[in-house]
């Protein structure tokens, strides 16, 4: 297939040519043609599938089909509006609208929480045909009228998994108050739990159903390795492999904020130039340390879970894992930066005893094991006991999880199960056995995808949220509640 038979108009198909993609992705085959046809989605992908593409292009083509409606006064009113959980994944949602919309007469625009009101508002005030938004922002903008949401035609929730992991669900009900009730609904999500189902239940109307790839397969693309190391020379193996690798742009993960902050310093001591990206760091810094990293200007950007969501730079040769996730979901995430769309990647992790376990988790959710690779001089010291792992409130490991410090009510720090079973409950969506989902099909949205409730002692209770709403970095404590065997 190409592009060109998908129906879309002339101008989407030149800004897509000068992208230089040959032929469109499996999401693309199948979400464009189910959004032209103007009914509602439910997809399947996870990013680095082209979903972004997936459903913009088809938006533009729909946008650009029928004359622009204007507001109360006179001003271009916003046709379509893309929610998306992070402001990177805003900035680069929009970013692919401009791209795509070159050749078009549409107007784009992205607006997120911590940089001014005043901007965003002057530009609101020009007209906007799309409008990229994370929720507590738009729905500020709303509070003080600013921002008239009633001719929306077109809305996309996008990554809404990682919104609910991130406590967006009532702001995502309030902005579903808001929108007109008659429009066509897009929803993209990686994994679909419980909590999704009922979103999607009600937002959708009799949604096309799309799944693309296995859901927490990784993809073939991308070599994967485990360097076991000792805990405390993590650093100095990272700056060598730097080194000796020549490598130029490389995405490093840490579970911390302040271990993220802590390791761009070692680097840049090293000479190796690095910068951290959290929630603590102001949005000019996480702009500017993002933009320098795309550029090539900077080789090493240190990054959290949240903050690296929907971080896209087209063929990232490397991405490490300075320190495993302790949830198994996010490695696939993270890898996922790297090899996107067919290029070829290098995933390496940097394993220390204490980890051992996390490795498991993340082996039997990918269904493969990673190959181990000890560097010569990096090699574990023998006598190594393993260490507990400290979790903002959260210790895991050896002698079981503990909660210390005040925690939230019915936050995190749950009694162990009984029997000692494992019990993630910020995670209800395990792997999935893979299905055959070939082209679109037509339901509504109560035969979504199930998971797999069959799936060893996995909870099927919906997660609560362990993140409280602007609390985007913190740490995602994962109770574990099985001693690990060793
Ligand atoms: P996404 O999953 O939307 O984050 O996209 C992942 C990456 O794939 C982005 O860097 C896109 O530029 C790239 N991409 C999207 N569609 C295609 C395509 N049809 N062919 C090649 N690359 C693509």
């Amino acid at each position: 297939m190409n592009f060109s038979e998908l129906g879309l108009a002339e101008p989407i198909l030149r800004a897509v040519r000068e992208q230089g993609y040959e032929t469109p992705t499996p999401i693309q085959a199948q979400a464009i043609p189910a959004v032209l046809a103007g009914g509602d989605l439910l997809a399947g992908a996870q990013t680095g599938t082209g979903k972004t593409a997936g459903f913009t292009l088809p938006m533009l083509h729909r946008l650009s089909q029928a004359p622009a409606p204007r507001d109360a006064r006179g001003r271009i009113a916003i046709r379509a509006l893309i929610l998306t959980p992070t402001r990177e994944l805003a900035a680069q949602v929009e970013e692919s609208v401009r791209t795509y919309g070159k050749y078009l007469r549409l107007s784009s625009m992205v607006m997120f929480g911590g940089v001014g009101m005043q901007p965003q508002v002057d530009r609101l005030r020009q007209g906007v045909d799309i409008l990229v938004a994370t929720p507590g922002r738009l729905l500020d903008h709303h509070q003080q009228g600013t921002l008239d949401l009633r001719h929306v035609e077109i809305f996309v929730l996008d990554e809404a998994d990682r919104m609910l992991d991130m406590g967006f669900i009532h702001d995502i009900k309030k902005v579903l108050a808001i929108v007109p009730a008659r429009k066509q609904s897009l929803l993209f999500s990686a994994t679909f739990s419980d909590e999704i189902k009922a979103l999607a239940d009600r937002l959708l109307n009799r949604p096309a159903l799309i799944e693309v790839a296995r859901r927490n397969a990784t993809a073939d693309t991308i070599a994967q390795k485990v360097h076991p190391v000792g805990r405390e020379r993590k650093k100095e193996l990272l700056a060598k492999l730097i080194r000796d690798g020549d490598w130029h742009q490389v995405l490093v993960f840490t579970r911390m904020k302040h271990g993220a902050n802590r390791l761009a310093e070692y680097l840049n001591d090293q000479g190796i130039g690095a910068m951290a990206i959290h929630g603590n760091k102001s949005q000019g810094a996480r702009t500017k340390a993002l933009a320098e990293f795309k550029s090539g200007e900077l080789p090493v950007l240190v990054a959290t879970d949240i903050a690296a969501r929907g971080i896209d730079i087209e063929e990232l040769p490397h991405v490490v894992n300075f320190e495993l996730p302790n949830v198994p979901e996010d490695y696939v995430h993270r890898i996922g930066r790297t090899g996107r769309a067919g290029a070829q990647g290098e995933a390496v992790s940097l394993v220390c005893l204490d980890e051992e376990i996390f490795l498991r988790d993340i082996e039997r959710l990918i269904k493969r094991s990673i190959p181990r690779e000890v560097v010569p001089g990096f090699e574990p010291p023998p006598g190594e006991k393993p260490e507990p792992i400290v979790l903002g409130r959260m210790t895991i490991g050896v002698g079981g999880t503990q909660r210390h410090g005040s925690g939230r009510p019915g936050g995190s720090g749950r009694p162990a199960a009984p029997g000692g079973g494992r019990h993630d409950p910020r995670r209800p969506a395990p792997p999935r056995p893979a299905r055959d989902v070939p082209g679109v099909s037509h339901a509504h949205a109560a035969a979504a995808p199930r998971h797999d409730r069959a799936g060893a002692g996995h909870a099927t209770q919906p997660a609560p949220h362990a993140q409280p709403h602007g609390r985007r970095d913190a740490p995602r404590p994962g109770p574990r509640l099985t001693q690990p065997k060793r």
